[in-house]
């Protein structure tokens, strides 16, 4: 009897860890609990290695047919200052709608069911894949938001810092840009929770998106709260990916590297048995150190040096440092 293994959440993680478990023997039930596919708030950049792991899932050609945007240039923006770098490879920019329906697909196509709710009957092991969970308190929480626009795209992800809040702006597929950040409460306060007039105060950013026109409502998301657990027990049989193992920052464009790694290596764990702790373990090694270093960045970005330091440091470095 092939190994039966449940996975809670059709999102990059929870696809990611189907497809390896079935490449594994395994064979699979995803619940996901929205409709797929749909937008999410996400800066849909796509750090280079991110292929490798798609190919090794099987759906490079996929990818390709959907006709993701490229980007060879890093732009960083405080208040003005310019930091600017060339990536050391191709990124890749392609939209959440896209790239979750496409895993999901192909999870399916390998024999995957997915069901709305999670079944009743009980499953040796599960892929504890659901995303983000935690809630906070009000107070200076942060709060997410992104849109597409059209008008003409470049080949730069560019982030516009202000104090602890950014916004990235860079292409997708189909010559759409996205336009996405993180913003504290206090500061969408000021501006009425309008994004647009969020943008409108930040001059630099406001120049950058003048000649683009929004093709959608904005979609927000919160609170956004950085965490790992890479360090709690997991129950037995329990196997966590993707944010509902750890979240990165967002500034880093590294989440998504992450749930993509971590939930074909649950995948793989699940099916051939993978005692959880060792997983995790394994998991603690490949993405501890990228997001200890997001860490200390983002306390930077609070207490207000790392504009400066982005500054004295090599943007190679920089991009290297915040990657697993
Ligand atoms: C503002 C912002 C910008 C970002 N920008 C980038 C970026 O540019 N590049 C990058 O690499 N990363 C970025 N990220 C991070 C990236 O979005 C995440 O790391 C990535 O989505 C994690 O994938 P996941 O599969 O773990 O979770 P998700 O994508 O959140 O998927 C989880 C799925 O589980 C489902 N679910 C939840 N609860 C249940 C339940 N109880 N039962 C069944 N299903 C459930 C949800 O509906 C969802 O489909 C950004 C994040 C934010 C907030």
């Amino acid at each position: 009897m092939p190994e039966r293994v449940l996975v809670v959440g059709g999102g990059l993680a929870g696809s990611a860890a189907a497809i390896a478990a079935q490449a594994h023997g395994a064979s699979v039930t995803i619940v996901e609990k929205s409709r797929l596919p749909r937008h999410k708030v996400c800066g849909e950049f796509l750090s280079p290695r991110t292929f490798e792991i798609l190919r090794d899932l099987g759906v490079a050609d996929a990818f390709h047919s959907c006709r993701p945007a490229l980007m060879r240039r890093v732009v960083l923006n405080f208040a003005g200052r310019e930091k600017r770098f060339a990536l050391p490879a191709p990124a890749y920019g392609l939209s959440r709608y896209a790239l979750d329906e496409l895993l999901l697909s192909h999870a399916r196509s390998l024999g995957a069911t997915l069901v709305s709710e999670r079944p009743q009957e009980v499953f040796g092991r599960t892929v504890l894949a659901y995303g983000r969970t935690q809630s906070a308190p009000k107070g200076n929480r942060l709060f997410g938001f992104k849109a597409h626009f059209a008008g003409e795209a470049n080949d730069a992800v560019e982030l516009y810092f202000f104090g602890e809040g950014y916004v990235g702006v860079n292409p997708v597929e189909g010559g759409i840009t996205n336009v996405c950040g993180l913003a504290l409460e206090s500061v969408m306060r000021q501006h009425g929770f309008d994004t647009d007039t969020l943008i409108a105060s930040i001059p630099a950013l406001r120049e950058r998106v003048r000649p683009l026109t929004r093709q959608m409502d904005w979609l927000r998301v919160g609170p956004v709260i950085f965490s790992n657990r890479f360090r709690e027990s997991p129950a037995p049989g329990e196997y966590r990916a993707g944010d509902a193992l750890s979240f990165v920052d967002p500034f880093t464009g590294s989440g998504m590297l992450g749930a993509l790694l971590s939930g074909q290596a649950a995948g793989l764990a699940a099916a051939t048995g993978q005692a959880p702790q060792s997983y995790q373990n394994a998991m603690r090694q490949v993405l501890g150190r990228s997001y200890g270093i997001s860490g200390i960045i983002r306390w930077g970005l609070r207490k207000s040096w790392a504009p400066w330091a982005a500054q004295a440091l090599s943007g190679r470095l920089l991009f290297a440092a915040t990657r697993p």
